[in-house]
């Protein structure tokens, strides 16, 4: 279905049970979905110690490797490996962390993953303030003529995907409102019209 639907990439949440109370999936179920389509696999990893599987990520297809900013300790460090193992790499932030942690990596990254919810479970309700966020975020992007891409995670449904891209947003990642929708096809099409009239 999803292979058939307009949607550009999978958003593949990989939860190890410590970073995030839940356990999702790891590197087989990444491996066979990779297998299985020719769109972007993107791997968001609510993880510790990602550093010790981005090699393994890779090899099971990840075309973005995601890691979490609260995660990493030599955050460039990790950066220069994604890059190395020839992924895109982003950073993942938490609601409570603020985007102008970013300010000294922005330039070596490709996509900032603004957290809308608290990560490690699916439908949960979009907290407000990541719309401050999104647009201080496209504010330090736009001033610094940069290329990173933001991706925004949790709670986007029909009735606030345009405001999230008014804000400032490249990238809407939806899990409940697609795969609970009576006609997911049907509304993956609207969630990319939401955006369509800013192009
Ligand atoms: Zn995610």
């Amino acid at each position: 279905m999803l292979n058939e639907s307009e949607a550009d990439w999978f958003h593949l949440d990989v939860m190890d049970g410590r970073f995030v109370p839940n356990i999702s999936y790891g590197l087989p179920v990444i491996e066979q979905i990779s297998k299985t389509t020719d769109k972007i696999c993107d791997v968001h990893l609510m993880i510790e110690e990602p550093e010790r599987y981005a090699e393994a990520f890779k090899q099971a297809g990840a075309d973005i490797l995601t890691v979490h900013w609260e995660t990493c300790v030599h955050l460039h460090r990790n950066i220069q490996q994604i890059h190395s193992l020839d992924m895109q790499a982003g950073v993942a932030l938490n609601p409570h962390t603020p985007v102008h942690f970013l300010q000294d990596i922005l330039q070596d990254i490709d996509l900032v993953l603004i957290m809308s919810v608290n990560p490690g479970f699916g439908g949960q309700k979009f907290i407000p303030h990541s719309l401050k966020k999104i647009e201080e975020l496209r504010r330090m992007i736009d001033d610094a003529k940069l290329n990173v891409k933001i991706e925004v995670d949790g709670g986007i449904t029909l009735d606030n995907a345009k405001q999230i891209i008014a804000a400032g947003a490249d990238v809407l990642v939806a899990g409940s409102t697609v795969f609970k929708s009576a006609n997911p096809k049907e509304t993956i099409r609207q969630l990319k019209n939401a955006g369509e009239s800013f192009q």
